[in-house]
């Protein structure tokens, strides 16, 4: 085979061997040649072994140069986020080219908000396009709102790298959430009620809620007079500023939630999470320090001869009143007792058959006070949130089972003694004082007599005479009996 192949080749090897075998000349030159040869070979060595360097120095001087302008937006997002009171907590390249930073609060790390911000940085990373140097900056942004409420939301910042500069670009906000500014957290039961007596005195706000949301009311009513205590295990579902959301105790009616506007409670909650338009137009405006007022209140009616009278004379004059009313005269007059309630008086219990509760067993007690409430219900759709015992007789365990605010009386017309008109009306001008509760009965035409006059002369004198629950400025809490304005002792 080789010789094929030599002989195939044979043409160029002529040649090859032909410029071998050239004369002496030639190879005379051959010497300069290889040192310039060399000589030239170093040279370019040389030349391409500088440049090289030179190029290396360039591109080391160019990266520092980035690494400098990216250090820099590094550090400005790191002063931004300590000014916001955020930390970094991750610092991640996701790529070549892309890097995400995560700043969080240093109070407090809520999952809500960490779920919330992570969903929105993988949202957003999808979003910038393949091979772009981009910077995702997440962090935990806070707002102080009002009082003790910072809305808190998680944003995501933008910047892309320009030519040679690093730009903010764009941004995106995730939902926010209403929470405790100094916690960084929700607000709590003990945040918003702060303690059980707050709560055993929005029970009777409770329960009407549930009464406002039934269809049936009667059908429910027996359950929701009996509605287990809402305590500070109970869990808030959702807060807004104006209300929150209530798990409620296992019960009967197998509701496991409820809404509580807070207007309804004010007084029992820290106002601090409340928005402040609701606290201003839901606190009654304070009474004139300057001026005299006074309450007139009517016990152990109704009754379908003497109450309506009462009525007509309290419209002809414009005073509105407190009827404290047996729940056994209820059942027998709910359109009377929705003409009371109709004309804008308050109508309160006196239980159901005016025994002296602090005689009775606690069974007794609380049919006395759950009869009324059922009867009262039943006319007006509302269970009455002020409570006279008869005889003003009350003690611990019967203030418990009323649970609520016990309005007695400071000025006794003892229109039940002397059944007198002219005696009644000089008893009352002659013990009446300011800010005091004046007690009278709607069932004796004598006292229906006297009011007409009473009104004028207490007018006379200088009072505005207003609604009990306006004159007791204080918070009207159970177990606790208001005298008047001012006036106020703990049942023991
Ligand atoms: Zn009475």
């Amino acid at each position: 085979m080789e010789p094929k192949i030599i002989s195939r080749l044979s043409r160029k090897e002529r040649r090859k061997k032909e410029k071998k075998n050239r004369p002496n000349k030639r190879q005379t030159l051959l010497p300069i040649l290889a040192v310039s040869i060399t000589t030239i070979s170093i040279c370019l060595l040389g030349y391409y072994y500088l440049q090289s360097v030179n190029q290396k120095r360039e591109i080391q001087k160019a990266a520092a140069a980035e690494k400098e302008i990216e250090q820099e937006l590094l550090t400005t997002i790191d002063k931004q986020q300590k000014k916001l009171g955020n930390k970094e907590v991750e610092n991640s390249d996701v790529n070549d080219h892309l890097q995400e930073l995560i700043y969080l609060p240093t109070t407090a790390q809520r999952q809500t908000l960490t779920e919330d911000l992570e969903t929105l940085l993988t949202e957003t990373s999808h979003q910038i396009e393949k091979g772009t140097p981009a910077k995702l900056v997440g962090y935990i942004k806070k707002e102080d709102l009002f009082g003790k409420i910072a809305s808190y939301s998680s944003v995501i910042e933008v910047y892309k790298k320009k030519q040679d500069r690093w730009e903010a670009d764009s941004s995106a906000q995730g939902k926010s959430h209403y929470m405790n500014k100094e916690t960084a957290d929700f607000p709590s039961m003990a945040d918003i009620f702060q303690n059980q007596d707050n709560l055993t005195a929005i029970q009777p706000f409770i329960k009407q809620q549930l009464l406002d949301d039934s269809k049936d009311q009667a059908a429910v009513i027996d359950q929701i007079l009996n509605f287990p205590q809402v305590t500070m295990e109970q869990k808030i579902l959702s807060y807004s500023p104006d209300k929150v959301v209530l798990s409620l105790p296992k019960n009967q009616l197998n509701i496991d939630q409820i809404s509580v506007p807070f207007s309804n409670v004010l007084d029992f909650t820290d106002q601090g999470f409340i928005d402040p338009t609701i606290i201003t137009e839901h606190t009654p405006p304070p009474l004139d320090p300057n001026k005299k007022y006074i309450s007139l209140t009517f016990d152990d009616g109704p009754n379908p001869i003497t109450t309506p009278r009462l009525l007509d004379i309290l419209m002809e004059k414009n005073v509105k009143a407190t009827f404290f009313m047996l729940g056994q005269n209820v059942v027998n007059n709910p359109d009377l007792v929705r003409r009371v309630a109709a004309e804008g008086h308050v109508i309160g219990s006196h239980s159901y058959s005016h025994p002296n509760l602090t005689g009775l067993d606690p069974e007794s007690v609380k049919s006395q006070v759950q009869e009324t409430d059922k009867a009262i219900a039943a006319a007006t759709g509302k269970i009455p949130t002020d409570f006279r015992p008869p005889y003003g007789a009350v003690n611990k365990d019967a203030a418990e089972i009323i649970g609520r605010p016990i309005i007695q009386w400071s000025v006794d017309s003892e229109d039940w003694k002397t059944k007198n008109t002219e005696k009644i009306i000089k008893r009352v001008m002659k013990t009446s004082y300011n800010n005091s509760i004046i007690l009278m009965h709607d069932i004796y035409p004598e006292t229906i007599n006297a009011v007409s006059q009473i009104i004028d002369a207490l007018r006379n004198e200088g009072y505005d005479i207003i609604l009990a629950d306006d004159l007791i400025t204080e918070k009207q809490a159970p177990l606790h009996m208001y005298y008047g304005n001012k006036s106020e002792q703990v049942i023991q």
